[in-house]
This record gives C-alpha cells, sequence and structure tokens, in this order.
C-alpha cells in the first residue's frame, strides 16, 4: 500500500485519525467531509495515496465512481434530504484541491441549499475553434 505520513487521509485510511466512516474495502474508503458543505457530504477516497486523479489506476477509478453511485443511492434512499447530487473532483490547485490525496466528493444537493457553483462564460466559440480545439486534444491524447 502506497502512503504518505505527513497526508491526513492516509491517516484516516491507517485508523491514525478519526474520521466518520461509511464504507471501507481494500481498494477505497468512503467518509464523512468534516466541514461539509450539505449534510450528507461523503468523500470517497482511493485507499492508497495518489496526489492526483491522473495517477489512480483505472480499476481503482471505476471502483471510486461506482462506490460514488452506490452511496448517491444511499443517501436518496435515506432520510437526509438529497434531491440531486453533484459529484465533484478538483484536480489541483487551480482547481480548488486541498487536501494531496486524490478524492471524489458526493454531495447531496436540493433546491435552495445555497451552493452555487458560477461561471463567466463568454460568447459561444464558433465551430472552426470548437474543431480546432478538437482536433489539438486528439492529438495531445496518449493511445
Ligand atoms: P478539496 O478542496 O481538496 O477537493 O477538498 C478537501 C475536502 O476535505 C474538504 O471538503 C474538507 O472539508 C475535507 N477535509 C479536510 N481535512 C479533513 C479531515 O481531516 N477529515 C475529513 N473527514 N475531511 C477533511
Ligand atoms: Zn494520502
Amino acid at each position: 500500500m502506497t502512503t504518505d505520513p505527513d497526508c491526513i487521509f492516509c491517516k484516516i485510511i491507517a485508523g491514525e485519525a478519526p474520521a466518520a466512516v461509511v464504507a471501507r474495502d481494500e481498494a477505497a474508503i468512503a467518509f464523512m467531509d468534516v466541514n461539509p458543505i450539505t449534510p450528507g457530504h461523503l468523500l470517497v477516497v482511493p485507499c492508497d495515496h495518489h496526489v492526483s486523479f491522473g495517477t489512480i489506476p483505472g480499476a481503482i477509478l471505476s471502483h471510486m465512481m461506482l462506490t460514488a453511485q452506490w452511496l448517491a443511492a444511499a443517501l436518496q434512499a435515506s432520510p437526509i434530504r438529497t434531491e440531486g447530487i453533484n459529484l465533484w473532483l478538483a484536480d489541483g490547485a487551480a482547481a480548488g484541491q486541498e487536501v494531496w490525496h486524490a478524492h471524489l466528493h458526493v454531495i447531496p444537493r436540493w433546491s435552495g441549499d445555497g451552493l452555487r457553483i458560477s461561471a463567466l462564460r463568454g460568447a459561444r466559440p464558433g465551430g472552426d475553434e470548437l474543431e480546432q480545439h478538437a482536433a489539438t486534444i486528439r492529438a495531445a491524447a496518449a493511445d
């Protein structure tokens, strides 16, 4: 198991720091966010220490996503107010990552819950620009 002694999520996984754990297995753990955006806010975390989304092995990433789906259903079946769900993954400081052990947020949502995700979108780019970006990304994509 890959671990970082200075990482708070590794400490939780090792049982060296407290957390309200909902589920865990060999690959991933799910626990309550200590400072929830809405009640029921969960984090799904790989047991191995991966800083970034990009280095999580595919099988573990798939397992994290299936765990998030399963927990979303549990939230919806529970008395915790859940009219919708947002999944959120912050990869990198510019994206808002604050804990450097990759994790997937599962956030119960309801109309009027106060969470705002705002964006300053400009005008729609022309089709040429979209095609150019698609070609640039295709060229950069690893096989
Ligand atoms: P990020 O911005 O990195 O995606 O989010 C980190 C999340 O981890 C935040 O929502 C924060 O409240 C949560 N968090 C930070 N430290 C702890 C901790 O020690 N225990 C738990 N349960 N959650 C934490
Ligand atoms: Zn860690």
